[in-house]
């Protein structure tokens, strides 16, 4: 592949460095609205939605702005009810996520005003050093290094960096790199324009270097084979089997999470294979979370088949106001579009 040879060092300089990122930025930096605005709430509402969910799906079904509408600041975010909150939060997924901001909205309440050090920063629930850090560049423009899966890319790319990036020896030496790069004049520029360097031109696999504006500081000459990661755990399949059940008056037969990881989501009602084997299966959904491959089978219950104490008739209007994981609500609306 085409890749410019390194001439400068930016580690012995970053002036340059930091020029070259803050003019590429101001020529084609994306402006996304988290971008627009200084407000720490909805920068660290912006980075929570952002850690596992991708720019264009956060985008495209404008979760960040339906999100910050309905609750527009710590205040109205401290006292959300679990309801709301995860109906806020639905098609987002990890939920765990989304009731750590409501903890973060309401420590920001008693102590009165948002915090702006690392240190206090980091004692709100779920906030570590790279949400810190970002909530201090993006919302206060604070000398902060941000390291990201992005810019772990474009850093271990400029070094040559042959260790793992995500063992932590590896993510320690990549924030001390951060740090001393970091541009402590133009902080928010030049981590936005890092990050999105990672996800322009220095993206996975083979990266675009002609197009890169710091290809003359980048010593690997084997870009694509970086950054390297520990091998990822092999993936479960697991099997899932829901009924799909309408009484007499057309109701939908639901049932509301009470695990730690979904408490309060409503889904289809769950059951083992061997108690749905007399059933037709009427619709099947394939999903992915974390390392399971999920097969949804929706098998249509019968009038004799038996329905738990803890499982509720819902009219299907109210559906649509309830929380669901994302394949559980497609699978409903499928069916009562059907029906
Ligand atoms: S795109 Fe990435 S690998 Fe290529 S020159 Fe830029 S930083 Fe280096």
């Amino acid at each position: 592949m085409l890749k410019p040879v390194a001439t400068l060092d930016p580690f012995s300089d970053p002036a340059p460095f930091r020029d070259a990122l803050a003019e590429w930025f101001g020529k084609h930096g994306r402006d996304y609205p988290w971008r627009r605005t200084s407000d720490p709430y909805a920068v660290l509402i912006s980075e929570v939605m952002l850690q596992q969910t991708q720019i264009a799906t956060v985008l495209g079904r404008n979760y960040y702005g339906r999100f910050l509408d309905r609750f527009p600041d710590p205040p109205s975010l401290a006292i959300a009810d679990d309801a709301d909150l995860l109906k806020a939060w639905e098609g987002l997924g990890y939920y765990r996520r989304v009731r750590m901001l409501r903890e973060t909205a309401r420590a920001v309440v008693e102590a009165g005003r948002f915090p702006e050090s690392l240190d206090a920063l980091q004692k709100l629930p779920g906030v570590g050093r790279y949400t810190a850090n970002a909530v201090r560049a993006f919302a206060f423009d604070l000398p902060a290094a941000v390291v990201d899966g992005n810019v772990a890319r474009v850093l271990s790319r400029v070094v040559d960096f042959r260790d793992t990036v995500d063992s932590p020896a590896g993510l320690k030496h990549l924030w001390t790199l951060a740090d001393q790069l970091a541009d402590p004049q133009r902080p928010k520029v030049y981590n936005s324009a890092l990050m999105e360097i990672g996800q322009t031109c220095c993206r996975p696999g083979v990266p675009d270097c002609l197009a890169c504006p710091i290809a003359q500081f980048c010593k690997t000459r084997e870009p694509e084979t970086l950054p390297v990661k520990t091998a990822k755990a092999k993936t479960t399949q697991v099997e899932s089997h829901v009924l799909w059940m309408r009484d007499s008056e057309g109701r939908v037969l639901l049932h509301q999470e009470q695990g730690k990881r979904r408490q309060g989501l409503w889904k289809l009602p769950e059951r083992k294979a061997a108690d749905v084997s007399g059933l037709r299966e009427i619709a099947t959904h394939r999903y992915g979370i974390t390392r399971y491959q999920v097969t949804l089978h929706v098998h249509q219950a019968i009038p004799t088949t038996p329905i738990r104490e803890d499982e509720v008739w819902q009219q299907p209007e109210a559906v649509a106001s309830l929380a669901m994981p994302s394949p559980y609500r497609r699978a409903v609306e499928a069916l009562l579009k059907e029906s």
